[in-house]
Formats: C-alpha cells, sequence, structure tokens
C-alpha cells in the first residue's frame, strides 16, 4: 500500500486519462460479456425454431437470429475500440509518470551535496533512475490497467453467473479463492527474492561505471582478467538472484493454470450433469453462455498472478527510488536569505576560528584567515593538511556551522546559494570536463557565453596557445571527462571556464601544478593583471608561485601554522622558510 501512496501524487495531474480508462473497463468487459450471453440466445432460439412444434413459424428466428448476430458484431467493435482506449488512456498517463518522477529524482540528485555522493555509487543511483523507475511505471500503468479489467470482469462475470445457476458457480468459486489465498502466500517471497536482485544488479552497474572509468589504471596494472572475474562472479550472483526469484514465481503459472483446468473439468462434469438432469432448468443456451463467462474470466484469472508478481517488483523499486528522495542534503537555502547591496558580492572574506570534521574526523581546526576585497592569498601547506576542505568551504560544497564564514560581512549559510555561487569562479584540485567541445567547456557557467568572452577566458588562463593542436580549434569535442586533452591543458580550460563568469572571488586550488613552471609563470602574471579586482585564494605547492601573494596562511594538520607575507614567513625561519629553502634547492638541482 505503501507504494501506492508514493505513486499517488505523480499520478494525479494525470486523474482524468486514468478515470477515463477505468471508466471505460466496464463498457469494455461488459460487451465482451455480451458476446456469450448473445451465442447463448442464439442457440436456445436456434433449438426452439428446430423443435417440431414450431414448424410453421420459422421465418421469425431467422430475423431474430441476424439482428443478434448484427448485435455480436456491434459489441465485438465496441470492445475493441474500448480496449485501444484503455490501453491509450492509461499507458500514456504511465508514462508521463515516468517522465515526472525521473525528473523529480534527477532535480533532487542535483540538489544533494557531496556527502550524498561520497556515500552512493554512481552505478547504484543509474540503476535506481532507469530500471526502478521504469518498473515503477508499470505499477502507474499496465498494473493498473489489469487490475481494473480483472476486477470489473469480476464484478459483472460473477453475478451473470449466478443468474445461470448459484450451485454451478459456488462450486466453480472454490477454487478461485484458493487460488487467491496462494498467491498471497508466494508474494512476499517473491517480494524479497526481486529485491535482493535489483541490489545485486545496482552492485553490477556500480561495478562496471567504475571499472569503464578506471580502465586506463586497470590496463596499466593488467588487472583486466581479475576485474573481469569480479564482474562474471556478480553477473553470476545476479542470474542466480533471478532464478530464485523465477523459481518461486514459476509457481505462480502452473497454479493458476491449473485452477483454470479444473475449473473447466468441473463445469463440464457439473453442467453436463445439470444439462442431461431432467428436473433441472439449465438450457444447451445458457450452459454455453455460462461456459463462455468461464473461458473469459481464464486470462483476468491468469492476470491476478501477474499483477501481483509485478507489483511486488514495483514495490521493490519504489523503496529503492524513496531512498534517494528521502536523501536530505546538509546544505540548504537559508529560510530568510541576507542579500547584499545591489544583490552583488564584492568578495571580502572572513574565516573565523573555523573547525571542519568528516564524519568525526577533525580536518580543521580554529582557522581564521581574513581576506579584503580584491587581494590575493596564498594557502600552502604539507599534503593532506586541508586545504582544499578548506577552499570547499566557500561555495558551500561541503557544510560549515553559522558564524564562521562571511563575505562582505554575511554568513555564507545566509547568502541564497545561487547568488554565492555564481560569484565564486572556483577551479577544484582535480579538473572535470564534459564530453562537449572546448567551447561548451570554458562557457559551461553561462547561459549565453559570448566567442569575446571566451577567447579572453582562453587568452588569460593560457589555453590559446595550445589551440592550433586542436584541428577544429575551440569546436574540438574533448572525450569523456576531457581525457582527449594534457592534464595541464585540462587545468587550463577549468580556469578558464572560472575566469568567464567574471566572478568577484577566484578559487584556485592547485590548479597549475600540471602546468610547466615558466608557463604557470606566464599565466599567473598574466591573471595578476587582469584580474586585479578580484578577491583571489591560491592554494599552491610551489612557493615560486605565490611570491605575489599579499598574505600567505601556512596550514599544518588542519591548524594555520604561519602567516604573513612570503617576506615575514621567511624571516619567522619557520615551517615556511624551510620549505623555501628545499624548493629553490632542488629548482637549482633541475637546472644543473
Ligand atoms: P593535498 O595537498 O594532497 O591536496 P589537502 O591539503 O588539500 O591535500 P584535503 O583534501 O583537504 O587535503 O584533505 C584533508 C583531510 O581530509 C585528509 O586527511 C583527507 O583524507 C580527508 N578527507 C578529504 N576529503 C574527505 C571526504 N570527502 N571524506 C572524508 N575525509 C576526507
Ligand atoms: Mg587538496
Amino acid at each position: 500500500m505503501n507504494s501506492i501512496r508514493f505513486i499517488l501524487p505523480f499520478a494525479k495531474p494525470y486523474r482524468r486519462r486514468y478515470l477515463a480508462g477505468i471508466l471505460l473497463a466496464p463498457l469494455s468487459i461488459g460487451s465482451l460479456l455480451a458476446i456469450p450471453w448473445l451465442t447463448g440466445n442464439c442457440v436456445d432460439l436456434l433449438r426452439e425454431s428446430m423443435s417440431p412444434s414450431n414448424g410453421a413459424d420459422s421465418l421469425a428466428p431467422l430475423e431474430a437470429l441476424k439482428i443478434l448476430l448484427l448485435l455480436i458484431v456491434c459489441f465485438a467493435c465496441i470492445r475493441g475500440i474500448t480496449l485501444f482506449a484503455i490501453r491509450w488512456f492509461i499507458i500514456s498517463a504511465s508514462r508521463k509518470v515516468e517522465f515526472d518522477l525521473r525528473d523529480r529524482l534527477f532535480s533532487h540528485l542535483q540538489g544533494l551535496d557531496q556527502g550524498f555522493y561520497n556515500r552512493w555509487k554512481t552505478g547504484d543511483i543509474l540503476a535506481r533512475c532507469t530500471q526502478d523507475v521504469e518498473r515503477v511505471r508499470i505499477l502507474a500503468g499496465p498494473i493498473i490497467m489489469y487490475s481494473a479489467n480483472t476486477a470489473c470482469m469480476l464484478v459483472i462475470a460473477i453475478p451473470l453467473m449466478l443468474s445461470i445457476s448459484i450451485k454451478l458457480t459456488l462450486l466453480l468459486l472454490i477454487p478461485l479463492s484458493l487460488l487467491t489465498l496462494s498467491v498471497r502466500k508466494i508474494g512476499p517471497r517473491v517480494h524479497s527474492a526481486v529485491f535482493k536482485a535489483q541490489e545485486t544488479l545496482s552492485d553490477l552497474s556500480s561495478l562496471s561505471q567504475e571499472d569503464f572509468a578506471g580502465i586506463r589504471v586497470i590496463k596499466s596494472f593488467a588487472q583486466e582478467e581479475a576485474e573481469a572475474e569480479r564482474f562474471r562472479k556478480l553477473s553470476g550472483q545476479y542470474v542466480d538472484d533471478n532464478l530464485e526469484a523465477a523459481r518461486i514465481q514459476a509457481w505462480m503459472q502452473p497454479l493458476v493454470g491449473g485452477v483454470n483446468e479444473l475449473s473447466l473439468m468441473l463445469l463440464l462434469l457439473l453442467g453436463g450433469w445439470y444439462l442431461l438432469d431432467a428436473g433441472s432448468d439449465l438450457t444447451l443456451g445458457q450452459f454455453i453462455q455460462f461456459a463462455g463467462y468461464q473461458f473469459q474470466l481464464i486470462w483476468p484469472m491468469i492476470s491476478i498472478g501477474w499483477v501481483v508478481n509485478q507489483f511486488h517488483r514495483a514495490s521493490a523499486s519504489v523503496v529503492r527510488v524513496k531512498a534517494i528522495l528521502e536523501s536530505e542534503s546538509n546544505i540548504n537555502p537559508p529560510a530568510e536569505p541576507s542579500r547584499p547591496e545591489a544583490d552583488e558580492l564584492k568578495g571580502a572574506i572572513s574565516i573565523r576560528n573555523l573547525d571542519f570534521s568528516y564524519n568525526g574526523k577533525k580536518v580543521l581546526s580554529n582557522v581564521s584567515i581574513e581576506v579584503p576585497a580584491g587581494h590575493t592569498v596564498a594557502i600552502i601547506g604539507r599534503t593532506g593538511s586541508g586545504k582544499s576542505t578548506l577552499i570547499k568551504t566557500l561555495p558551500r560544497m561541503v557544510a560549515v556551522a553559522d558564524g564562521k564564514i562571511f563575505i562582505d560581512g554575511i554568513d555564507i549559510n545566509q547568502l541564497p546559494i545561487g547568488l554565492l555561487r555564481k560569484a565564486i569562479g572556483f577551479v577544484p584540485q582535480e579538473s572535470f570536463l564534459f564530453s562537449r567541445t572546448i567551447r561548451d567547456n570554458i562557457g559551461f557557467g553561462l547561459d549565453a557565453p559570448s566567442e569575446d568572452g571566451v577567447l579572453s577566458a582562453a587568452r588569460i588562463s593560457g589555453l590559446q596557445k595550445d589551440m592550433d593542436q586542436f584541428p577544429r580549434g575551440y569546436d574540438e569535442l574533448v572525450g569523456e571527462r576531457g581525457v582527449t586533452l594534457s592534464g595541464g591543458q585540462k587545468q587550463r580550460a577549468a580556469l578558464a571556464r572560472a575566469l568567464l563568469v567574471r566572478p568577484s572571488i577566484l578559487l584556485l586550488d592547485d590548479s597549475l601544478s600540471a602546468v610547466d613552471t615558466q608557463t604557470e609563470k606566464e599565466i599567473l602574471a598574466e591573471l595578476r593583471a587582469t584580474t586585479d579586482l578580484i578577491t583571489t585564494v591560491v592554494v599552491a605547492q610551489r612557493i615560486s608561485s605565490i611570491l605575489h601573494a599579499d598574505r600567505i596562511y601556512v596550514i599544518d594538520e588542519g591548524e594555520v601554522a604561519e602567516q604573513g607575507t612570503h617576506k615575514e614567513l621567511l624571516e619567522q625561519n619557520g615551517l615556511y622558510a624551510e620549505t623555501y629553502r628545499l624548493q629553490l634547492l632542488s629548482d637549482e638541482l633541475e637546472d644543473m
């Protein structure tokens, strides 16, 4: 029932289609059942006119027979048309429900924070957005359609049968109720077997997705066979899970079929006996009508089994889809946002006594950093010291407590998220490109990027000088995740993308690590010249690239260990000075 409750709001906008489909079902079933009724009447009419006492008046029954036959054709047509219309109304509504549900899932997924994506595997999410949504659609369409048909069939056929012979009908209903009982018993077992199979399919999707994404690593470590073995094992598990589900389900069809055969046998036996019994008033025509209704009940009876199976599959999928929809983001828009003057951030950053933990593991402690608007601040520190985490707190990629980070004096948790993120040009440590053209990748942050804008962003980021390497220039398609570009080209494309949005704050997380020292110097000089008014926070490994920063913060084990200008830090003769001396030494060694 939970699954029905889940699907209702999605089905509501299409209630007219559902209503039309459901209301047509009695008409459709009525016309179908009219045919055996008319046939029985034809038979009785023929029998009567064949009896010797009616010999003189043989023309009138023939006329009546013609009318009956015409009616049979009419009802057959009504049945055909309504069958088509029901399908059309209900199945088209279910496709729309599927569209809306998938759309809701995708939008919800877009709103979830990094924590969610750290926990969930991509393949699992994909499986839920595709196969599971499709199974939920079966609930919103075919299951409703077959249920409506079967219900109408039972409601109309059983009274018709009762009107012919109460005894015969009741006797035939005994196997029917046995069937319902056994279906109810088998149902929950099917449900859990199907749920398990669906979970394994998610694991299988995750494994494939990860393996394809990491295919280069797999090949370079010659792990193809080992990975294929892992895949085979999981794929085998999926087959086993499905076989188990199929084994349980397999009982259903013979059970339903057997019950029907049994009812048919009973009908022939008991019906034939009644017919021959001189005391009974059952006519041959009525017997034929009864057999006709019984025959029409066979398919709906079989579809009960199918509906139950599909319902269990769909319910398992509803649980899996709901798990995504019920995941909440830790990063929510403020209830009452504070907007900066003229809706524009100037970019003065103030981080005050910031602590940050990943699931209880402390990564930043008591970090305080001040960056006046337009200034450049550099952050440097050992690997794993918390630099990237610190950078990610600014665009709220990770959640921070209230009262810790302010931009232009406003707590970032109080700023509208869209406004905050639009004001920030973020170049993450691992640059990601979409499999689109270079132009589209640079213009990603804008709805309609201008050609001049793209060219100038590419020039500042130093990507332009590589453009003659691409036959199609900016229209060159980059491979998945940008694999057809070099590491340095990817980083520069990502930098151009951040520059194009004309941010008030530019965050560079070790963004030029794959670029040679000379090119890095040129890019940084160009950046200084053109982004003079932009507040810049730059994380770097090489001290040579941050010499010009207004202030440098040295982070060690999540704490600010030293701070000052390059000169001041050298005078302090601490970690920074030591790192600088080591780097100078290694540069000299390289030059030799
Ligand atoms: P590097 O110079 O290598 O880029 P970093 O200074 O940027 O290092 P961070 O990426 O901020 O370091 O990581 C700081 C610590 O937080 C590390 O110990 C890391 O293992 C941990 N960490 C980073 N991201 C996560 C995450 N999503 N979940 C849990 N722990 C994380
Ligand atoms: Mg980092």
